[in-house]
């Protein structure tokens, strides 16, 4: 994708950040340049040379972000023309090639930097794509990145999302705008597991849907039956419905959004055929969670499976040590709500707290109860959202039993 005719940007970096990037990692800081053959426009290609002036990589260049170089590719020079983003494309896609069968067509078609796309998400939804752009670099080349999917993967439109902090910059593309095809007269219906669920792909959190929750959910169908379900922070209702499938008697849903309350129950609505799930009990609560736990935990009430899905509670490294504590606090509300042999799935989306710190959290609160308790198992990221560098692997779950 695009020639450039003006004489390639050639950078030069420390020694620190050269054994970063052999060592796979996909960023170039912008204090770890040494040396820049000119100043480098937004999205350019941007070679990246060792110390003994060797060859060592290829990225898209930010001329203004802290991260100047997203990789592309380490090793041998080569060069990427379109045969090679095609290719490119294709590796990603034959990641996914046998995982879901008929019965899940919502799934993460490439996964940003772990797939060898930085900054750029495609999620399908049956027919309808989801492209979302993390950083401004792609915006040169979106059009010719559409081509490409376009070529391989086959759907009825494709949408465009934006991060948040880019929205201003995507001159000429706007958040949501639809790139190929005809904008959805109706909700886009697709299947996970056989269970159907309506996205709003155009104005929805994330692309639509937590795609990225799915192992998760299909783990929690299966501890359902005969259970009193809460399903803390429940968005569309993405647990809840698995949980009524796997036999739950009654599904409580907690969130403090209205539209997502609605869609959870737009969502059962769509699984009335399905015996099992028509006979769960659906409530759904407008409520602040923290502060529902937190009052609930003296009540009277009790369940058999709490789910814990907050959002990041971390979005900065200095909210670390906060979200932490949050944690441990959600969990011990949480716990005290909990009847014997009673289930807790706490799940933490928070980049800035690692594994250890917030498994840690949980099984803390669960000791700190008092209540003896078995750990069944913990989970991480599913085969379509890889992680490959430390600041991807954002997700984490624990399942405990009291
Ligand atoms: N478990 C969901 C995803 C949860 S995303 C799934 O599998 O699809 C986090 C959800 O928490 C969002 O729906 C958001 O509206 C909700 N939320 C954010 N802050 C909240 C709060 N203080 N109390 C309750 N819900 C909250």
């Amino acid at each position: 994708m695009n020639s450039e005719s003006t004489p390639s940007l050639k950078l030069r970096i420390s020694q620190k950040a050269e054994t970063i990037l052999r060592s796979g990692h996909p960023w170039l800081l912008s204090d770890s340049i040494r040396e820049q053959s000119r100043p480098g426009t937004m999205g350019e290609l941007a070679i990246i040379y060792d110390r003994k002036d060797r060859f060592l990589g290829m990225g898209l260049f930010d001329p203004e972000g802290p991260i100047c170089v997203r990789m592309l590719r380490t090793g041998k020079p080569q060069k990427l023309d379109r045969a090679w983003w095609q290719q490119h494309l294709t590796a990603a896609l034959d990641r996914r090639r046998n995982l879901f069968d008929a019965q899940t067509n919502g799934y993460r078609l490439c996964n940003g930097e772990s797939d060898g796309w930085p900054g750029l998400v495609l999620d399908r939804y049956d027919s309808t794509l989801v492209l979302k752009i993390y950083t401004t670099v792609w915006l040169p080349r979106l059009n010719e990145v559409v081509e490409l999917i376009a070529e391989q993967v086959p759907h009825e439109r494709l949408i465009l999302r934006l991060s948040r902090n880019i929205q201003d910059q995507a001159l000429p593309f706007t958040e949501g705008q639809i790139l190929r095809g005809a904008a959805p007269l109706e909700p886009v219906v697709f299947l996970e597991s056989g269970i159907r669920f309506e996205i709003d792909g155009v104005r929805g959190q994330k692309t639509g849907f937590y795609l990225d929750q799915r192992e998760n959910r299909r783990l929690v169908e299966s501890f359902s039956q005969g259970r009193r379900v809460l399903n803390a922070f429940s968005f569309s209702g993405g647990f809840s419905l698995y949980a009524a499938r796997g036999g739950a008697v009654s599904v409580t849903d907690l969130d403090i959004s209205p539209h997502a309350l609605t869609a959870a129950n737009r969502n059962f609505a769509l699984n009335l055929h399905d015996p099992t799930i028509s006979r769960c009990l659906h409530e759904s609560v407008k409520t602040d969670a923290f502060d529902w736990l937190n009052s609930t935990a003296t009540s009277s009430r009790s369940f058999d499976l709490i789910i814990l899905d907050p959002p990041s509670l971390a979005r900065r490294e200095f909210e670390r040590t906060q979200a932490i504590r949050a944690y441990g606090r959600l969990a011990r509300n949480a716990i005290k709500l909990l009847r014997p042999k009673g289930i807790l799935v706490a799940c933490s989306c928070s980049a800035h707290v690692s594994t250890s710190e917030f498994l840690d959290s949980v099984r803390n609160a669960a000791t700190q109860s008092g209540r003896p308790f078995m750990e069944l198992q913990t989970t991480g990221h599913a085969a379509d959202h890889p992680a490959t560098f430390p600041e991807a692997n954002y997700l984490k779950a624990i399942y405990l039993c009291f």
